[in-house]
């Protein structure tokens, strides 16, 4: 497919694929997905190779949130039963990091829920990295409060902080749609404080809200315009009792090409699957691995995610490797630019913010072709018959050359009825194979419609007296 050779060249020069591009990664088919995982995957194992970093989430304060993000599960007046708390103190929220950091992690992502920091926050949290730091010296520590106020990037940056996220989610056009209570401007505002203060910046996605391709290939060329050097995509997961518990539309095909195309226009940014993973890609999470270069570990802040274990498990059953502590995560060219999400010294990295919790997937489409007829066979041959003439006799040898001339016109006839029998029985069989295929798409959009039965609130970790899942 010219297209995709085209965004392969494209992506291992980090040259920006047109919107018409990116557009048309979204509007390939289920036929077609395997070589777009391909070609984005060629793009991944250049700037990344088989490295899959792992992130790990601890939910300082849960739930109570004022502002009105209705995908999330901590907005205001949520009635979706989650964890709710205020602060973690310092030695739980390390106590917590560090059963991630034992599973592999190398990043911890500490959230807050919440507009954004008060300036006591803002001490509070780095009184959580220091005692994070002083156990574990090595670890990425990301920072993911809300809208940040003057000044509060740099203090943060100066507690150690290595990244701060705070993500786009969705295009500026539909941002008034998912929530009110802030603008698409001030998170805009927010990442560029946070990259301004030399923290590195992470921002990202939410797909599944109902938004258009357009809207998506939007945020996404606004994120490239930001350069954070982490992009968490989440997949929205339809909580209940948040008002886009509707929202069932993404298929894992779907997932599978927005990544790609998150990979072709940020090339050689840490792409990280966020919330929604299992819930949305389900059984083709592996293949994601070939998309994305990044991962949470457990659990996400207000739902449950597949077992630390099953984690490592399948990034290594995928031929991919989990990132050391000691492995710069960035191509060298973005670490030497001093962002650099696991170049320690750089700035650190990024976490994903806003809910990771709740966030479920839609987007619909799904579609998919139907099941190509194959090559219509070939009658058979009609060979030449030969004759066996009397030499003597041209009248003889004429009759035989009517005979043998009958015999070949009988012989295509027969070919043609042959061939005519063939087309009709492969007609047939396509027309059935298509109508299996329709049967199976429906069927899975049906599941599709919703999968409740995937998505369970957490109840364990950071907050509770219950082991975290790393
Ligand atoms: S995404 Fe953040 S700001 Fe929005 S409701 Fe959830 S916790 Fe509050």
């Amino acid at each position: 497919m010219n297209l995709l050779n085209t965004l392969v060249d494209k992506g291992l020069r980090r040259e920006t694929p047109t919107r018409e591009e990116a557009l048309a990664v979204l509007a390939t088919s289920d036929d077609d997905v395997l070589d777009v995982v391909a070609a984005a995957g060629r793009v991944r194992r250049h700037w990344f190779g088989r490295r899959v970093k792992l992130n790990y989430l601890v939910n300082l304060k849960s739930g109570l949130c004022p502002e009105d993000c209705s995908y999330c599960s901590q907005r205001l007046g949520s009635d979706t039963g989650i964890l709710k708390y205020s602060w973690l103190k310092p030695e739980e929220a390390s106590k917590a990091a560090a059963a991630g950091l034992a599973g592999g992690a190398k990043r911890v992502c500490l959230v807050a829920s919440g507009r954004g920091p008060t300036d006591r926050d803002v001490e509070r949290v780095a009184g959580t990295i220091a005692a994070i730091k002083e156990r574990h010296e090595d670890v990425e520590v990301c920072a993911c409060l809300g809208l940040l106020s003057e000044g509060q990037a740099e203090r943060l940056r100066a507690a150690g902080a290595d990244a701060y996220n705070h993500n786009l989610n969705t295009s500026e056009a539909t941002y008034g749609d998912i929530t009110t209570t802030h603008t698409y401007a001030d998170r805009v505002d927010t990442v560029r404080k946070a990259h301004a203060a030399g923290l590195s910046a992470c921002s990202g996605l939410i797909a599944g809200m109902g938004e258009s391709d357009e809207d998506l290939v939007d945020v996404v060329f606004a994120l490239r315009a930001l350069d954070p050097d982490s992009v968490p995509v989440n997949f929205l997961i339809p909580v209940e009792g948040t008002p886009l518990a509707a929202e069932w539309n993404l298929t894992p095909q779907r997932c599978l090409r927005i990544l790609a195309m998150v990979r072709f226009v940020c090339p050689d940014v840490e792409v990280r699957i966020a919330g929604g993973r299992e819930v949305h890609l389900r059984t083709l999470q592996p293949l994601a691995l070939h998309l994305a270069n990044s991962i949470f570990l457990g659990d996400y802040l207000t739902t449950e995610g597949q077992a630390g274990r099953a984690d490592l498990e399948m990034i290594a059953d995928a031929g991919f490797e989990v990132e050391g502590a000691d492995e710069v995560t960035l191509p060298a060219h973005r670490a030497a630019a001093g962002g650099g999400c696991g170049a320690h010294e750089g700035a650190g990295a990024c976490g994903s913010h806003g809910d990771g919790g709740a966030r479920g997937t839609h987007g619909g489409e799904g579609a998919g072709c139907g099941a190509e007829a194959g090559g219509a066979g070939c009658g058979g041959h009609a060979g030449a018959a030969g004759s066996t003439a009397a030499e003597s006799a041209a009248a003889g040898a004429d009759a035989a050359r009517t005979d043998a001339a009958r015999t070949d016109a009988a012989r295509t006839d027969a070919a043609r009825t042959d061939a005519a029998r063939t087309d009709a029985a492969r007609t047939d069989a396509a027309r059935t194979d298509a109508a299996r295929t329709d049967a199976a798409r429906t069927d899975a959009a049906r599941t599709d419609a919703a999968r409740t039965d995937l998505v369970a609130v957490r109840r364990r970790g950071a907050g509770t007296d219950l082991a975290p899942n790393a």
